[in-house]
């Protein structure tokens, strides 16, 4: 039987999710250009563009969730939510581990910083400051969402001229970089090289939401305090920055699932997955594989049940474009 590690597994699905994704922009950028005329090539919108849209799948999913209606403007960006939100659910932050393009980059970026040999340690209070901001900032989106805006506010919003071409915005903000933009982003990336997984352990809001919502997945990462050597490489591996080598059972915000401290153990069957309700040992693939399932899943059923495209007339789309 093929034998894989769990870095091989994690780094090739990263690495086809980001090519997927860069291939995706690619599409919506010819999509684009025909919408305002600028190319005779009629090109389909691909659904995937809205998976970058999360806040605009939060409103919806309040929608749906008060009205039963499922959001006719970005379905796919719903249907992904879902998906994720599932995931998480049920196999922690699987998408963070193993799907999210972003988790790449920063995987990358880390390696390049491994190579210079400065990488830098956040840990203890420290730590605990940086983790702050991407809380509050995924409790003000939740809070501004679900208790501040009435009904009203979300259908208005969902049906603004800026939710409709919300995606062509963001192609505009990557594609024409003001110079603070491009500052934050460049000093985002250097810190990333420097302080592992800096944007995701410290900046993403929706990272944060799957996390807290990823403590009560069945499935968590769990060290036999018997067979550990105390070497520390399941701590060095571990891009949630967690100390895994004194805890015994890993349920943190932080795992995003990953498997890398498995992988790193030297010692077999210390550090396994296992399903927290039958206290049973379960493959390390269970997460990467659930994540990758459950993401099929919900796209297939969309596609078949119509949820994926939006309904929304074209020329009336093209009217929003044109006006941007
Ligand atoms: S923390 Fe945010 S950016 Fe990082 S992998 Fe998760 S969702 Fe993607
Ligand atoms: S504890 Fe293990 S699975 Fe969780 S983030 Fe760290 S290395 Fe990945
Ligand atoms: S890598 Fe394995 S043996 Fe080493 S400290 Fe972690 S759990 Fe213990």
């Amino acid at each position: 039987m093929l034998k894989i590690s769990p870095a091989t597994l994690r780094n090739s699905i990263q690495c086809i999710m980001t090519l997927f994704c860069v291939w995706v922009g690619y599409r919506f950028y010819f999509f684009y250009e025909f919408m305002i005329g600028n190319s005779d090539v009629a090109v389909i919108k691909p659904g995937a563009v809205e998976g970058f849209l999360p806040i605009s799948a939060l409103l919806s999913f309040k929608r749906l969730l008060t009205e039963g209606i499922y959001d006719e403007v970005h379905p796919a960006g719903l249907t992904i939510f879902i998906a994720v939100l599932v995931m998480s659910l049920l196999v922690r932050k699987g998408f963070c581990g193993y799907l999210c393009p972003v988790g790449f980059i920063s995987n990358i970026l880390n390696r390049i910083g491994l190579t210079t040999k400065r990488i830098i340690t956040v840990k203890g209070k420290i730590e605990f400051a940086l983790l702050i901001p991407k809380y509050i900032a995924m409790t003000f989106f939740v809070y501004a969402v679900f208790v501040k805006m009435s009904i009203k506010d979300v259908n208005a919003f969902i049906h603004s001229g800026y939710n409709f071409t919300a995606e062509a915005k963001m192609l505009h903000f990557f594609s024409h970089l003001s110079i603070i933009s491009t500052l934050l982003i460049a000093a985002i990336v250097v810190l990333s090289i420097f302080i592992p997984y800096f944007w995701c352990r410290f900046l993403c809001p929706y990272g944060a939401l799957l996390g807290i919502i990823s403590k009560a997945s069945p499935v968590a990462i769990k060290r036999n305090e018997d067979l550990c050597i105390n070497c520390g490489k399941c701590t060095k591996a571990c891009p949630g920055g967690i100390q895994v080598e004194v805890k015994d059972t890993i349920n943190s915000a932080e795992c995003v699932g990953c498997t890398q401290c498995i992988g790193s153990c030297p010692v077999d069957n210390c550090l396994t997955l296992t399903d927290r309700l039958s206290r049973r040992q379960i493959p390390w693939q269970t997460i990467a594989i659930g994540a990758v399932f459950i993401l099929l899943l919900y796209y297939a059923t969309a596609v078949f049940t119509n949820h994926w495209n939006s309904p929304m007339p074209v020329e009336m789309l093209r009217n929003y474009y044109l006006n941007l």
